[in-house]
């Protein structure tokens, strides 16, 4: 495998980061996924201003455009696959033990694994964790994984794959790796932003493309939704069959078949929309 750090591309073995990176001591870092088809990314500038938006909430510098697509196309060629999971990751670099940031500037990264398509319909849970909506690190995609890290074990757990949360006030917010929808009378909706959810590029499409609506939704919506569904860039729109106990029977009901039938002609269509 080939992977690009810090201007070049380097063999897996010589692609190494001080152990001192803040990406790595303290989460000070923020990434983006992206799908990548036959050696194609999909939707690269909107990964790239979501990654921008990211830098400037953690006070990092303005990551390099060029730069990162000139990696990213460069880790494709050298690693062809099918189908590809794009890791760009951006830290805040080496520096000082402690949170304040070092002279050193940031390190850039980008990597691609082999992936497969996620199964169309899936079960997720609920966790009793809650996403803060206000905090400073709200709607950023920072490498601060670690809560995700632990609801998608106990999802796992559970014989599900995605676990949900609430945030502080009772709303229903987002997953650990993607957005949630719930289809209500026929209509389609989706936690705001305000959720404190991360503003996923499959949400932001699905939402152009079917028309869903951004509505403050309680937790407990996803007793009586007719249909649920997840969107995220390795999911694009997946069915959701089971929530907790709750069985929904039917999925996918037939909105979320049609989202996903709109996602797939025009995300096959259009690579960059
Ligand atoms: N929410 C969280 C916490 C995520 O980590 C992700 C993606 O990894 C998403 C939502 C979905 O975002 P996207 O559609 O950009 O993949």
């Amino acid at each position: 495998m080939r992977i690009w750090l810090d201007g070049e591309l380097r063999d897996l073995e010589s692609a190494r980061v001080s152990v001192f990176d803040h990406g790595l001591t303290v989460g000070d870092g923020i990434f983006e996924t992206v799908k990548a088809v036959h050696g194609k990314p999909f939707a690269l500038t909107r990964h790239l201003d979501r990654l921008t938006r990211s830098a400037r909430g953690l006070g990092l510098p303005d990551p390099d455009h060029d730069e990162v697509r000139e990696a990213c196309a460069a880790v494709l060629e050298a690693n062809p696959m099918p189908l590809g999971r794009l890791r760009i990751t951006y830290t805040g670099g080496h520096g000082p033990l402690g949170s304040d940031r070092g002279e050193h500037g940031p390190t850039l990264f980008a990597a691609v694994g082999e992936t497969t398509r996620r199964p169309d319909v899936t079960a997720v849970i609920t966790v009793p964790w809650t996403r803060n909506e206000r905090g400073a690190l709200t709607g950023l995609k920072t490498t601060s994984y670690a809560e995700n890290v632990v609801a998608l074990a106990r999802a796992h757990q559970h014989g599900a794959s995605e676990a949900l949360f609430g945030n502080t006030v009772g709303q229903l917010c987002e997953g650990t790796g993607s957005n949630v929808f719930v289809v209500l009378d026929g209509e389609i909706h989706t936690p705001p932003v305000a959720s404190g959810c991360l503003p996923g590029i499959t949400r932001a499409l699905a939402i152009e493309w079917t028309g869903a609506r951004e509505t403050d939704l309680p937790l407990d919506v996803l007793d009586r939704a007719d249909e649920v569904f997840l969107t995220s860039t390795l999911r694009d729109v997946q069915a959701v069959h089971r929530v907790d106990d709750q069985e929904l029977d039917g999925a996918p009901g037939p909105v979320t078949a049609k989202a996903m039938r709109i996602f797939d002609e025009r995300a096959g269509q259009d690579l960059d929309p």
